[in-house]
């Protein structure tokens, strides 16, 4: 929790519920990633917060941009970045897109099968493309793994048959999940990776890139390590499997970037139990929900440490929900989380590290309820 937050919470009382970002913030994790990483580019992932003050201060700081989307690519655009640090970092473009984007200037590509590199060869002629490869997303909270990529063999083909095409193949990425919390978690891809060099370099092919994709954690209800201690495990799987034939490498945080410069502030609507069984446990029943940002609430996958105005008194076990009229709307019931038994209706709650994957994945109108505001500080 940021004290600029605190304080702009405390004085300026924003209307709930809200998601108060430190740009400051923003910006000490920019720095202390390009610390852990000095070799590698930075390419902000979008999709984690596209608020327009977070990319006007990534994109004054230098950094690059992941993008997967024409708007996305247009955002990065409006925030001062030139197309030569954009990627269309989406393996899964329509060919309209892919022109659009040739046209706006991108010409550095993500893919992972002979069909999307016939789209990118027709509308993205000449461009560099990347071949994304499988990951297990192993260790991952929440995991991309299966939807994107191809096995390494089909990888080296791609690659070959994209100087065919009269593309520039650069190299490899991958993604080994986000809120990953295993820092060895790249080392297997980067094993594959180095395979993939030596086969294309035995085919007249050189590449030169290994984009190591996001993620970088951010901490929730337990510690992470540091930027650092992923940097130096990363740095050293590189070296083992690259040796004296180092590639260049990109990082593309997203969580990483702006999960912990955020905070969500939300007022309890409702605290009541369903029987006078008293071993059930209360429902407490916030003003912003699965629909209203915390999508990540998925299956509880993404666990949110929540303060009150109450903590450290008395507490018990209760069910948090959001505010809708759909019974999906359950934030936590499976894991265990106390609240004070003093929290009432009328109270204000925080929802911590909350910058990343909330404003962008809160519904428009869902039961009339407006997205989730945000305030950029
Ligand atoms: C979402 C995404 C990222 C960001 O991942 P984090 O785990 O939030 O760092 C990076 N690269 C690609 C291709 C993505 O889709």
């Amino acid at each position: 929790m940021t004290d600029r937050i605190i304080r702009f919470l405390r004085d300026r009382r924003p209307s709930t519920p809200c998601v108060v970002v430190d740009l400051d913030r923003v910006e000490e994790n920019y720095r202390a990633l390009a610390g852990a990483l000095p070799n590698s580019r930075i390419f902000y992932a979008v999709k984690a917060n596209p608020g327009a003050p977070v990319l006007k201060r990534l994109a004054d700081l230098g950094s690059c941009f992941d993008t997967a989307s024409v708007p996305e690519i247009e955002m990065a655009l409006a925030a001062g970045a030139t197309p030569d640090r954009i990627s269309f970092g989406n393996t899964i473009k329509k060919q309209g897109d892919i022109a659009r984007a040739y046209q706006l200037g991108v010409r550095l590509y993500a893919y992972d099968s002979v069909e999307e590199l016939e789209k990118i060869a027709a509308s993205a002629p000449g461009s560099k493309v990347f071949c994304r490869i499988l990951t297990d997303g192993a260790g991952a909270e929440w995991p991309l793994s299966r939807k994107f990529g191809c096995v390494p063999e089909m990888a080296q083909d791609l690659l070959v048959k994209a100087a065919d095409f009269g593309l520039q193949p650069v190299g490899v990425s991958f993604h080994v999940g986000s809120q990953q919390c295993n820092v060895e978690a790249w080392d297997g891809a980067l094993a594959q990776a180095a395979a993939i060099f030596r086969h294309c370099e035995a085919n007249g092919i050189e590449l030169s890139l290994v984009n190591l994709g996001g993620g970088f954690p951010t901490r929730y209800r337990n510690g992470v390590p540091t930027a650092e201690i992923y940097g130096r495990a990363i740095d050293a799987s590189l070296k083992r499997h690259f040796g004296n034939h180092m590639p260049d490498t990109i990082i593309e945080p997203g969580r990483g970037m702006v999960g912990d410069a955020g905070i969500i502030e939300s007022e309890v609507v409702l605290v009541a139990r369903k029987s006078y069984d008293a071993d059930e446990r209360p429902w407490v029943y916030l003003d912003v929900g699965k629909f209203g940002g915390l999508a990540e609430t998925m299956d509880e996958s993404i666990r949110y440490q929540i303060s009150t105005p109450h903590d450290g008194g008395e507490d018990q076990p209760v069910i948090i929900a959001g505010p809708t009229c759909d019974s999906a709307d359950v934030l936590y019931e499976k894991n265990v989380y106390r609240l004070p038994t003093a929290l009432k209706a009328g109270d204000r709650v925080r929802i911590l590290s909350t910058g990343a994957y909330t404003t962008s994945y809160s519904a428009v109108n869902f039961n009339g309820f407006a997205p989730l505001a945000a305030h950029y500080i």
